[in-house]
């Protein structure tokens, strides 16, 4: 899915990336790069090839298409392991993910047995990942179903057990470290359990606040997502250090249509939901909520236009926003403007304007990332 026939231009430069990549393989040298949703909305298969040269070799996306998109367009090393974190859903699914050897998230027992069948039918081995629910309560088997999984796996010559799995609910927050232990504690009850039934497998935990905060969670590998991207997980809480070298991939730009003055008095935009206190002028800029750009920054966000902030004024339209422009001589129909990064002190950063939308840095970039990319860095 992307927007198109609009003017913004998203800017990914993979430098950065593979530099973020970097970063977090200092701190944890078995990575599993999660590019899920076309990888945070930086492109799925662009980011993966800059990971590779950068040494990665397993991957963790989203559906079971995305996974088999990677592998057939990804031209990645067939040895490469590539894991679909949703799991399948439709029986061809399954058929799906043994053809081109995706190791598949599970996490009910059908799931085991559906598998099984499809392997055996193909005549190959299907990659198993076993997710486990040690706290999200979203998917995943809990501790009391490992006997039953492993008189299953026991029972299916087909399937080839390489991943125990559990993701982390408060890792990134001051106040959720007793949680993390609470859940850490789980899993090694389980994946004890697995191992003392002979089973062998590589256990993973940490998301990107799990690697950066939690040295002890580290386990055989690890799934950094938001952090190569750039967006430090930590911001705003007390261990925001362990994040700083981060640096921001993606920026985003779109062009100035007209600028004129707006006199006292006088309103802006649908609802006239903001009045000039005085003369002022103002730029109109074609970005809107048709472009991801959503329209809760009315008379709330702000972009980066030469190196400095300009407020958003009045409501964000479909395809239009106001920004103030009140003293600046500088600008002119046809310039460019950031809504996401730019220069100097008026730098916008995914945690700015996610602050201003009322979501996260995660959030800013999925949206914004379904518009035009072009890439740079490589
Ligand atoms: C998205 C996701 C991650 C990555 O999380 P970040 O917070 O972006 O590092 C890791 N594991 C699973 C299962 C996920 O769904």
């Amino acid at each position: 899915m992307t927007i198109t026939y609009n003017m913004l231009e998203v800017q990914v430069d993979l430098s950065r990336i593979v530099d973020n990549y970097r970063f977090m393989r200092s701190k944890a040298a078995k990575l599993m790069p999660v590019i899920k949703a076309d990888a945070y909305g930086h492109g799925l298969l662009p980011v993966a090839r800059a990971l590779t040269m950068a040494g990665a070799d397993a991957f963790c996306v989203g559906s079971v298409a995305e996974a088999v998109t990677l592998r057939l367009e990804g031209a990645l090393d067939p040895r490469f392991r590539v894991v679909s974190l949703l799991g399948p859903v439709d029986l061809e699914d399954y058929a799906e993910a043994v053809a081109n050897d995706v190791t598949l998230l599970v996490g009910r027992l059908e799931q085991l047995e559906l598998l099984q069948a499809a392997a055996a039918r193909a005549g190959r081995m299907a990659r198993l990942a076993l997710k486990f629910d040690t706290g999200m309560s979203r998917l995943g088997f809990s501790e009391t179903d490992v006997p039953r999984i492993i008189r299953i796996l026991a029972a299916s010559p087909n399937l080839r057990l390489e991943l125990v799995t559990s993701h982390l609910a408060t890792a990134d927050e001051d106040s959720g470290v007793d949680y993390v232990q609470a859940q850490a504690k789980r899993f090694c009850a389980i994946t004890g359990k697995l191992s003392a039934a002979g089973l062998r497998f590589a256990a993973n935990l940490a998301n990107s606040a799990g690697i950066l905060g939690f040295p002890e969670l580290h386990f055989d590998l690890q799934r950094p997502g938001i952090a190569l991207y750039g967006s430090n997980p930590f911001l705003g809480t007390s261990r925001e250090e362990l994040g700083r070298p981060l640096k921001q991939a993606m920026s985003v730009t779109t062009r100035i249509l007209d600028v004129h003055d707006l006199p006292r008095g006088g309103t802006i935009s649908y609802g006239r939901t903001y009045t000039a206190p005085r003369d002022m002028r103002v730029a109109i800029m074609a970005a809107g909520y048709a472009d991801g750009y959503s329209r809760g920054l009315s008379n709330k966000g702000q972009v980066c236009l030469k190196g400095s902030r300009a407020p958003i004024l009045g409501r964000v339209c479909m395809q239009l926003t106001a920004v103030d422009i009140t003293g600046r001589e500088d600008v002119r129909p046809g310039d460019t403007v950031h809504l996401l990064g730019g220069n100097g002190s008026g730098h916008i950063s995914a945690e700015d304007l996610a602050g201003w939308w009322g979501t996260i840095s995660y959030e800013v970039f999925c949206i914004l990332g379904l518009n035009r990319r072009v890439y740079g860095g490589e």
